[in-house]
């Protein structure tokens, strides 16, 4: 018998779900396995059927959202947090930063595109105060965090949750997969700001950058550093600094830039803390980070 899949998008840009699209063919052999009884990106569909397998997108933004979450948690045997939104909060996790009413303020009234009207009235739905992840208002069993994941990681899991031999999901950082070799570059100054540098084969760190694809859990095959962008760290923490409490990605990559260019760790750190809502943009929301002991996220960031 197939196994049934449900699928339900939550605050978030839908991405995670043209990756289930952007399948292609291998949509096809996961069709003689399972079918989707529930795809809001391919039709509509206001229930919530019983399924085996409910794949969730995005992070708790409303009080919709709670109810979504809910009603998906009861009619599905199996639950995974689907993308970076999903598992940590993810770039939806930055409304955290300035509040319901704030966000409220500047979507609907201060926008450049708003005509200045009223605004939504009582009948819109009512946000909540923050964004949190989907595992602090249900459990969850599986968890596939990308922004959004890539279609091989989609497949190597959907394939090992419906009971195939499945790929094993990588548990290496982003530089497992990125080409550039990380060389020696002593005195090298730190380039705040920097996101791109010279030298096409060489490590961003090598060359005073900050990269996080060190600290970053591979689930996207490293397109970035390809491109010539440093790695941003959408996927979310890497497994060492998921479990490891005094592991934190400025003190990891701190050391490691110290050691290629002998920046003092000192600078990085610091260069982390002025800049939190960017380095730490994609888990902003999440208790993974922001109850870390050596992490001060919100303090760093101010705001509420
Ligand atoms: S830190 Fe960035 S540039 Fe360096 S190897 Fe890792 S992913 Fe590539
Ligand atoms: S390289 Fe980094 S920023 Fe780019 S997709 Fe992968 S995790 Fe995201």
């Amino acid at each position: 018998m197939k196994a049934r899949i449900s699928t339900e998008w939550l605050s978030g840009c839908s991405g995670c779900h043209v990756a289930v699209v952007d399948l292609h063919e291998k949509l096809v052999n996961l069709a003689e396995h399972a079918q989707f009884v529930r795809l809001p990106v391919l039709a509509d569909e206001k229930g919530y059927p019983e399924a085996d397998i409910g794949i969730v997108e995005g992070a708790v933004r409303s009080d919709h959202d709670r109810e979504c979450l809910l009603r998906m948690r009861e009619s599905v045997k199996t639950l995974v947090a689907f993308g970076s939104c999903a598992v940590y909060g993810g770039p939806s996790g930055l409304g955290w930063l300035y509040g319901k009413d704030a966000v409220m303020e500047t979507v609907y009234r201060e926008g450049p595109t708003n005509a200045g009207g009223p605004g939504p009235d009582a009948a819109a739905v009512p946000l909540e105060e923050s964004v949190v992840p989907i595992d602090e208002v249900v459990p969850v069993d599986f968890y596939l965090p990308g922004c959004a994941p890539h279609p091989y990681f989609i497949a190597a899991g959907l394939g090992a949750l419906l009971g195939g031999k499945g790929t094993p999901l990588t548990e290496k950082t982003v530089c497992s997969e990125c080409t550039r070799k990380m060389r020696k570059r002593p005195g090298v100054a730190l380039r705040k700001g920097a996101v791109t540098a010279e030298e096409p084969d060489v490590c961003f760190l090598s060359q005073g950058v900050v990269c996080l694809g060190s600290v970053t859990l591979n689930r996207c095959k490293a397109p970035c550093p390809a491109a010539g962008t440093a790695c941003a760290g959408c996927a979310g923490p890497s497994l060492d600094v998921i479990t490891e409490p005094h592991l934190d990605l400025r003190n990891l990559v701190a050391t490691r830039m110290h050691k290629l260019t002998g920046l003092e760790p000192s600078a990085v750190k610091a260069y982390f803390e002025e800049n939190a809502a960017t380095f730490y943009a994609y888990a902003l929301a999440s208790p993974v980070l922001y109850k870390k002991p050596t992490v001060e996220l919100r303090e760093w960031i101010g705001g509420r």
